[in-house]
């Protein structure tokens, strides 16, 4: 069995740099593990542009760097904020190759703790002694589906980290559930790949993320201020709500949604080709055991 002194799973912004940052570290024995970008690269639409502002979207780095700038300079194609999908994930595999070049891509599927210290089990081949794990395998696992759609077979009712390419739904009746930014962006991106969209959502106002104006006040306020509203990642502030999913039902022999309407009203929504989109994420599961 392989050993090191600290195992990181995870090959993402924050495991790559956190692998970055450990490997300074004279004497550290640093595995680092996961497919680099896998999530961008596989659950996020293509088309998009990130949400985060171009200063909240480098990947640290000890000597800082290897920044967003230092990419755009080393590429022959320019790009600014805000950074196209392709262009960031392009950006975290020149980060990955020049800190983390001997990257394990092997998934971990479980992860025991004796007094010896971490076993690592990956998909394939021998397990893995680490003294310390970190892990960075942020929120992929953790899609959540609301039991309310349990009653629409999975091929009808997705979540949108499932989709890369929306260029399926063309030409189709698309219902998107939730008003956050995952919501409002894919039903934009759906509308422009030819799909007929409706947002259902439960709020009754729409929250934009930041922008140029907003960011602009914000930043008047001065960088104290503005910590506080604004999350570091930039994306904020933040809204926190606790309403139930209960007013959410649908009848798929009518095929139709309805959110907080009386059934009656329903009638009056029909959908003869409904496809549901919910976003969401919740913790409560452990990727790897
Ligand atoms: C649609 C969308 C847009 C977003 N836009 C932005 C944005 O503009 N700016 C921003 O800062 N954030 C954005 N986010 C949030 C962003 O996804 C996370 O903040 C960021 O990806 C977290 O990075 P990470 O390194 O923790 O995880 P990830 O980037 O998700 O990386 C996880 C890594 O773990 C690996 N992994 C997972 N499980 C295992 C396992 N069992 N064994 C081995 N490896 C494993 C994966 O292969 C991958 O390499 C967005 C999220 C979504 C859904």
């Amino acid at each position: 069995m392989s050993k090191c002194d600290v195992a990181i799973i995870g090959a993402g912004p924050y495991g790559l740099s956190a692998s970055a940052h450990l490997r300074t570290l004279k004497g550290l024995d640093v595995q680092t593990f996961g497919e680099p970008m896998s999530f961008w690269s596989r659950n996020m639409p293509i088309g998009m542009f990130l949400r985060s502002g171009w200063a909240a979207s480098h990947i640290a780095d000890p000597n800082q760097s290897l920044t967003l700038d230092a990419y755009r300079e080393s590429s022959s194609d320019y790009f600014s904020s805000p950074v196209p999908l392709e262009r960031f994930i392009e950006y975290g595999l020149w980060y990955q190759r020049q800190t983390v070049p001997g990257l394990d891509q092997r998934k971990i599927i479980r992860i025991e703790h004796d007094a010896m210290g971490f076993q690592l089990f990956p998909e394939e081949g021998e397990a893995v002694l680490a003294r310390h794990v970190v892990i960075a395998v942020g929120i992929g696992s953790f899609a959540w589906r609301p039991p309310e759609f349990a009653v629409l077979p999975n091929s009808l009712a997705t979540h949108t980290s499932e989709h890369r390419d929306f260029r399926r739904f063309a030409g189709k009746q698309v219902i998107v559930i939730g008003s956050g930014q995952s919501a409002l962006e894919s039903a934009a991106l759906l509308h422009e790949d030819g799909a007929e969209v409706e947002i259902i959502a439960r709020s009754s106002q729409i929250r934009w993320l930041g922008g140029v104006v907003s960011r602009a006040i914000h930043s008047g306020l001065g960088p104290r201020i503005s910590k506080l509203l604004y999350a570091p990642t930039d994306v904020g502030p933040a809204v926190i709500s606790n309403s139930e999913l209960a007013q959410e039902s649908f009848d798929t022999s009518r095929r139709c949604a309805m959110v907080d309407r009386a059934p009656e009203e329903c009638a009056h929504t029909p959908r003869p080709d409904d496809y549901v989109c919910r976003p969401g994420w919740r913790a409560n599961k452990c990727p790897a055991r």
